[in-house]
C-alpha cells in the first residue's frame, strides 16, 4: 500500500482478475497482414507503429489492392490532408473490398475532392471562440484545449481537416503556456477537454506537464481527453502512460469507435488497462454513410463497447466540414438507429444522437418523438413498440 493512499482509495496493485473466454473470444487479435514477420516487441511498440505508418500509395499497394479511384483520390487529396495509417489499423483493412468500413475511414475516396456549397472550413466556428490561440472557450464552465495537430491516423472524415495533419500548425510551448495562463485566470472553468489532433500524439512528459499545470489550479475539477488512439493505436496505452495519467484523476477519456471491426483484442486490452486505472471511457461515434449507417451495426458496436467497459455516449451527425459530404447521412438515418436501440436493448447501449450545430451553436440532441401531446394534466406518450400510454400529472 502506498504511503500517500487515502481513505476510500483502492490500491492500484489489486489482485488480477480473469475475463471469461466467451467474452474475450468476441475480440479477435489483429491479423497483422504484411507485418506477420514483425517481432512482438516492435508490433506492440507505439513508437514503432508510428514510424512504420502507411503514408504513400506505394506502401499502401503492398497492404491492399488499391483501386484506380483510390489512386486518383490520393493524388488529389494528399496536398490538403495527409494519409497516414498505423500498421495495426491497416492490417484490419480488407485487401479486396474498397467498401471495407476500416478502409473507408483510412484511405482517400474521390468524394473528398468535392466541396459542396454548404461545406464550411471551420463548421463549428472553433476559431471564432478562441480567446488565445489553441483554446476554444464557448461554454461558460469548460474549454477545448488543442495540444497538437498530429494524429496516429488521419481519419478521412475529420472535422478539423483545416489544421490536423499540418505539422506547421502544431502548438508550441509558448502557445500551451498562454492557454494555461488563460485557464488559470478564468476561475469559472472547471472542465478542460484536452484535444488536438490527438493529444496522445504528445509525449508522456508533455502530457504530464499540461496535466500537472492544470491540476495545480484549484478551480479545475475534471479533464477529458479526446483520443482515437484506442482505435487506431492501442499500443499507445503503455504502463508509463497509465501511471502518469492516474496521478491526475479524475480523468475521463472520450474515444471514437465507429465500427465493430475496430473492437479487436488489442483494443479490448487497451480499454481494460485504462479502466483498471480508474479512467472512465466513453465513445463518440460519427454516423458515416456506408460505414455504420445501419442499426444492426451500431447495436453490435455498442454491445461490444459495453463489454470493453466503454459507454456509448454520442452519435454525431457528420459535420459540414469541407470534402466529407460523401459521408453524410440524412437526419432520418440517425433517428432510425435510435428508434432501433431504445427499448430493444439496454439503456446503457443507447447514446445521445446530436448535431453539433454549424456556426458554433453547440450540440443539439435529436430524438424520435415519444411525447405525443398533453390535454390538461394528461400526457400522451408512446413506447418503443409504438403502443400509446397516458401519464397523469399531479393536480397541484
Ligand atoms: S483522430 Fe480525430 S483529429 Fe485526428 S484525424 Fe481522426 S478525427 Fe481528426
Amino acid at each position: 500500500m502506498s504511503d500517500n493512499k487515502r481513505d476510500g482509495e483502492v490500491n492500484f496493485n489489486q489482485p488480477e482478475y480473469t475475463t471469461p473466454n466467451h467474452i474475450l473470444d468476441r475480440f479477435p487479435v489483429a491479423p497483422r497482414s504484411i507485418w506477420s514477420k514483425v517481432e512482438d516487441k516492435d508490433w506492440n511498440n507505439w513508437i514503432w507503429q508510428q514510424q512504420q505508418r502507411v503514408r504513400n500509395i506505394e506502401m499502401l499497394s503492398k497492404v491492399i489492392n488499391v483501386t484506380e479511384e483510390e489512386k486518383q483520390a490520393y493524388d488529389g487529396s494528399v496536398e490538403m490532408f495527409n494519409m497516414s495509417i498505423t500498421p495495426y489499423y491497416a492490417s484490419l483493412m480488407d485487401a479486396d473490398d474498397p467498401n471495407c468500413p476500416i478502409r473507408m475511414q483510412a484511405v482517400p475516396k474521390l468524394g473528398e475532392l468535392h466541396i459542396s456549397p454548404e461545406d464550411l472550413e471551420d463548421p463549428l466556428a472553433e476559431e471564432r471562440d478562441m480567446p488565445v490561440p489553441g483554446l476554444t472557450h464557448r461554454y461558460p464552465d469548460r474549454v477545448l484545449f488543442y495540444t497538437t495537430h498530429n494524429c496516429a491516423m488521419y481519419c478521412r472524415f475529420c472535422t478539423r481537416k483545416r489544421k490536423v495533419s499540418d505539422p506547421g500548425s502544431a502548438a508550441q510551448k509558448k502557445q500551451l503556456d498562454d492557454a494555461l495562463e488563460y485557464i488559470r485566470t478564468h476561475k469559472e472553468i472547471r472542465d478542460v477537454v484536452i484535444s488536438g489532433g490527438d493529444p496522445l500524439s504528445n509525449s508522456d512528459d508533455r502530457l504530464d506537464y499540461i496535466l500537472t499545470s492544470l491540476r495545480a489550479m484549484p478551480h479545475i475539477e475534471i479533464f477529458r481527453m479526446g483520443t482515437r488512439n484506442l482505435v487506431t493505436l492501442p499500443q499507445r496505452i503503455t504502463d508509463d502512460f497509465i501511471y502518469m495519467l492516474r496521478k491526475h484523476h479524475p480523468v475521463f477519456v472520450n474515444t471514437h469507435y465507429n465500427h465493430p471491426k475496430e473492437c479487436t483484442r488489442e483494443a479490448y486490452d487497451a480499454c481494460r488497462r485504462l479502466s483498471d486505472a480508474g479512467v472512465v471511457i466513453s465513445n463518440q461515434m460519427v454516423l458515416l454513410k456506408g460505414i455504420n449507417d445501419d442499426p444492426k451495426i451500431v447495436k453490435e458496436l455498442n454491445h461490444k463497447l459495453l463489454m470493453m467497459r466503454v459507454r456509448p455516449y454520442y452519435i454525431y451527425q457528420c459535420d459540414l466540414s469541407q470534402g466529407i459530404s460523401h459521408f453524410r447521412t440524412p437526419i432520418e438515418k440517425g433517428l432510425e438507429i435510435i428508434e432501433n436501440l431504445r427499448g430493444w436493448t439496454s439503456g446503457l447501449a443507447v447514446p445521445h444522437l446530436v448535431i453539433d450545430a454549424p456556426g458554433g451553436g453547440g450540440k443539439i440532441p435529436i430524438l424520435p418523438q415519444y411525447f405525443l401531446g398533453k390535454t390538461g394534466k394528461t400526457v400522451k406518450l408512446r413506447n418503443y413498440k409504438k403502443k400509446e400510454f397516458t401519464y397523469v400529472e399531479p393536480q397541484e
